[in-house]
C-alpha cells in the first residue's frame, strides 16, 4: 500500500459521493493525517507504507495502520457532505487560521472584499468597531489585526458561535488589541448611548426558500442560524438600517455584506432610513457584495426630511 492508493481510494469515494473537489479534498485530509506537507506527500506518495493489504485478510497495524483507519474515517465523514474545513477544524481568512466549526459560518473568501474595504476606508482613523452577527470572529478580529481601530466589540446571538470567536481572539490578537464579545440579538443588549464609529455585518441574508437548493455542506452541516434571512433574505438589513442610526456615531459608517443580487432592495433600505453616500463594492468574482452608508447624524436627518 501507499499514500497513492491511499489517494486514489478516498477520492473515488469521494467521487461516489457526489462531493465536488474529490481529488483535492483527499490529498487534504492525507495530508492532516500524516502531518504531511504537498511537497513531502509529493516525494513519498510511491513509498509503500508497510501495512499489509487487507486482501491478505489483515488489518493494517503499527503507526501507518492507525493512520490508515483514521484517514479511512476522515473520508467517511467527507463523504457524508461534513465541510472539509469543519473535519480539519479551521479556514483561512485574511491570511490567518479561523477555528471553525459547527456553531459558525465558514468563512468565505467573499468576505474578504468587506475586510478590505474597510481597511482602505478607515486607515488611520483610530475607529471604533462594532462587528454583528460576529460568527467565528473572522471580521472583527482580521480587522483588529490588519487594521488601527481603537476598539472592538463583536456580537452575536448564539453563545457557542461567541465561544468559537473569544477562542479566535485568544489565539490570533495579542496584547492590547483585544474584542469585547457581547450575546446580543442584533443591537438589543447595546444601549442607547452606545455608539460606534463603524459598524461591520454579515447577517444571514439567504432567503429561506433557496436554502433547501443549496449544497447539503451548506444546507445541512452549516448553522442555519448564520444563512436564514427570512422569507426575503432582507431581515437583518432592515433591522440594521433601523437601529444602526441608534448606534453609529454621526458621520459613521456602516458596511454590510450581501447577496449578489441584493445590492438594489439594501441600497434602497439604507437610502430610504436617511443614510448618505450609499455605494455598491463588488467581490474578486465581479458580483456586487458589500454595501456601505453613512450615518450623518440625527440633526443632519431632521434638516433634510
Ligand atoms: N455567503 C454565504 C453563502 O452563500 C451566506 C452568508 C450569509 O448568509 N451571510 O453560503
Amino acid at each position: 500500500m501507499t499514500l497513492d492508493a491511499l489517494l486514489k481510494e478516498g477520492e473515488s469515494r469521494l467521487r461516489e459521493a457526489g462531493v465536488p473537489d474529490a481529488a483535492l479534498d483527499a490529498r487534504y485530509l492525507l495530508m492532516e493525517v500524516w502531518e504531511m506537507s504537498l511537497a513531502e506527500l509529493l516525494a513519498r506518495r510511491q513509498r509503500p507504507l508497510g501495512v499489509p493489504k487487507e486482501a491478505e485478510g489483515r488489518e493494517p497495524d503499527g503507526e501507518n495502520g492507525e493512520k490508515v483507519r483514521r484517514y479511512r474515517e476522515l473520508i467517511g465523514l467527507r463523504a457524508r457532505r461534513i465541510p472539509l474545513q469543519q473535519i480539519l477544524g479551521v479556514q483561512e481568512f485574511m491570511g490567518l487560521p479561523f477555528r471553525v466549526n459547527e456553531h459558525v459560518l465558514i468563512p468565505r473568501q467573499d468576505t474578504e472584499a468587506l475586510v478590505e474595504l474597510v481597511l482602505k476606508e478607515q486607515k488611520g482613523r483610530r475607529a471604533s468597531l462594532l462587528d454583528m452577527c460576529t460568527g467565528s470572529g473572522c471580521i472583527a478580529i482580521s480587522l483588529m489585526r490588519l487594521g488601527d481601530f481603537c476598539s472592538a466589540a463583536a456580537a452575536d446571538v448564539s453563545r457557542q458561535a461567541l465561544e468559537t470567536a473569544a477562542e479566535n481572539a485568544r489565539l490570533l490578537l495579542k496584547g492590547e488589541r483585544m474584542v469585547r464579545f457581547v450575546e446580543s440579538d442584533m443591537l438589543e443588549a447595546f444601549g442607547p448611548e452606545e455608539r460606534f464609529d463603524v459598524i461591520v455585518s454579515n447577517p444571514p441574508y439567504i432567503p429561506t426558500g433557496v436554502i433547501e437548493g443549496l449544497e447539503p455542506e451548506v444546507r445541512d452541516h452549516e448553522p442555519r442560524l448564520a444563512l436564514d434571512g427570512a422569507e426575503d433574505g432582507l431581515k437583518f438589513y432592515r433591522i440594521l438600517a433601523e437601529k444602526g442610526r441608534e448606534h453609529l456615531a454621526a458621520g459613521g459608517y456602516i458596511y454590510m455584506e450581501i447577496g449578489w443580487d441584493q445590492a438594489e432592495p439594501v441600497t434602497e433600505l439604507f437610502g430610504e432610513a436617511g443614510y448618505r453616500d450609499v455605494t455598491v463594492t463588488r467581490d474578486m468574482a465581479g458580483l456586487n457584495r458589500v454595501v456601505r452608508a453613512v450615518w450623518p447624524g440625527k440633526g443632519e436627518e431632521e434638516d433634510h426630511v
